[in-house]
């Protein structure tokens, strides 16, 4: 039988293109369950059994469920995944021009693997910021179809590079955007006002180039999100690191019964460049939140933040290296989820990954209270792991973490791939852990 979630987290990875739409994508999911949109300018007024976001800069969402009890006498159950992915930043006003291409300048999101971002449709999505005449305003763009691509070199001119090729940011991977022919750009041989991001952006969104004062466009991969295999048990998306965490968070927190505990998801922007921003996991955001939580809903003094938080426990859900069939030899075969064997927990002697042995039976309990299996992940010994928002978010917070994750293969690829089944997994612990609560992690 076909996974149950695929097609909803298709969907969310497709209409989340950049943070921005992935804040979007959530607060629809959040709305359709009558969560109530909060802004950090305002004061607040909270009611138990009620759920609430709030957004930073459009590009980090806290989305939190008030609980029965007192937050000093019950704590929270926290889950948290990134909202970011790697790729391509426009540089919005430098196009690189010769003999009638238009190539768009670019620089490194992150750490994408450069070479699978060529000869492949490419879109183009973002954040601009807009002069009308009553001042600037953001609006966001999602072209949401092919403008660009990124051509190989034939392989006629290296006939090495099977042996492997490196790719400059600043030269090669220049997405091409336009080829005129010989002539002058500009059909009537006028000069064009600005590169061709400003027009293309322009356009789009119906105002004049010269009222683009900036932007933070991505490319991404255009192809939609597909499933693969006689069960469609093989997801094939661009983002599935880490839109799949997020869409399994939000699935598990908008069906979370209330309990006694307070509930939080937490989307973050800025993960795959080290999350020292404002709206990052090492900046003030989730903290703010728990605190005005606290503020709000618990009147037994000045300890209470200090109480809530001792008294809670954190899941950081983040994508995990699944055992590749062509690379056996990286992994430690012991501690190498496979897709579709369930949700992977990682660890690290060095706390790449936030799990402790603690946290780490709290989260087999929730996958066993779930009926799902579980996996874990360690590096092979001689090899560093990535890292995620777990460490960060667990130190800022004092809270005990446990990282986990669906396995992936082709982790920063344009284009990545994992279970359909570990999605539906990974929603049914995070399920479980919401109603349980931050109790489960009590020993
Ligand atoms: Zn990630």
């Amino acid at each position: 039988m076909p996974a149950l979630n695929t097609k909803a987290l298709c969907d969310f990875i497709d209409a989340s293109p950049t943070p921005y739409h992935a804040v979007d994508s959530a607060a629809a999911m959040l709305n359709a369950v009558g969560a109530v949109r909060l802004d950090e300018r305002d004061a607040w007024s909270l009611e138990v059994g009620r759920a609430y976001y709030v957004s930073r800069d459009g590009a980090s969402l806290i989305a939190f469920r008030v609980g029965r009890t007192a937050p000093s006498e019950s704590g929270f159950a926290l889950a948290g995944a990134h909202a970011d992915a790697p790729g391509l930043r426009a540089r919005i006003e430098k196009s690189v021009a010769a003999k009638g291409m238009d190539r768009v300048a670019v620089e490194a999101y992150g750490g994408p693997i450069h070479a699978t971002w060529l000869d492949r449709p490419l879109s183009l999505a973002g954040r601009v910021a807009v002069r009308t005449p009553d001042g600037i305003h953001r609006r966001l763009v999602n072209f949401a179809r092919p403008v660009a691509v990124i051509p190989n070199l034939a392989i006629h001119f290296n006939r090495e590079m099977n042996k492997g090729v490196e790719y400059p940011m600043n030269q090669a991977l220049l997405p091409l955007v336009s080829a005129a022919g010989p002539q002058p750009a500009g059909a009537d041989g006028q000069a064009q006002v600005g590169s061709w991001v400003l027009r293309a952006v322009a356009a789009e969104l119906g105002v004049e180039p010269d009222a683009i004062v900036s932007a933070e466009l991505t490319f991404v991969d255009a192809a939609a999100s597909a499933a693969i295999g006689a069960d469609s048990e093989i997801v094939s998306a661009p983002r599935i690191d880490n839109l799949e965490g997020c869409h399994a968070v939000l699935s598990a927190f908008v069906s979370a019964p209330t309990g006694g505990h307070g509930q939080i998801a937490a989307l973050f922007d800025n993960e795959e460049i080290g999350s020292a921003t404002p709206r990052g996991a090492d900046s003030s955001f989730l903290r703010d939140i728990i605190e005005r939580i606290v503020a709000l809903t618990d009147d037994s003094g000045p300890e209470a933040a200090h109480r809530a938080l001792a008294r809670s426990f954190s899941v950081s859900v983040d994508g995990a290296q699944a055992w590749h069939p062509a690379y056996a030899d990286r992994f430690d075969e012991d501690f190498a989820p496979v897709l579709n064997g369930g949700p992977a927990i990682k660890a690290n002697a060095n706390v790449r990954y936030a799990t402790d042995a603690i946290g780490e039976a709290a989260f087999r309990a929730c996958c066993e209270a779930a009926g799902v299996p579980c996996q874990r992940f360690r590096m092979r010994a001689d090899l560093s792991p990535g890292t995620t928002i777990g460490p960060i978010s667990s130190a800022l917070l004092g809270v005990r973490t446990v990282d986990v994750g669906v396995p992936m293969l082709a982790m920063h690829s344009a284009r990545e791939t994992a279970g359909a089944y570990d999605h539906d997994h990974m929603i049914a612990a995070l399920g479980r852990f919401y109603a349980i609560g931050p109790s489960i992690a009590d020993c």
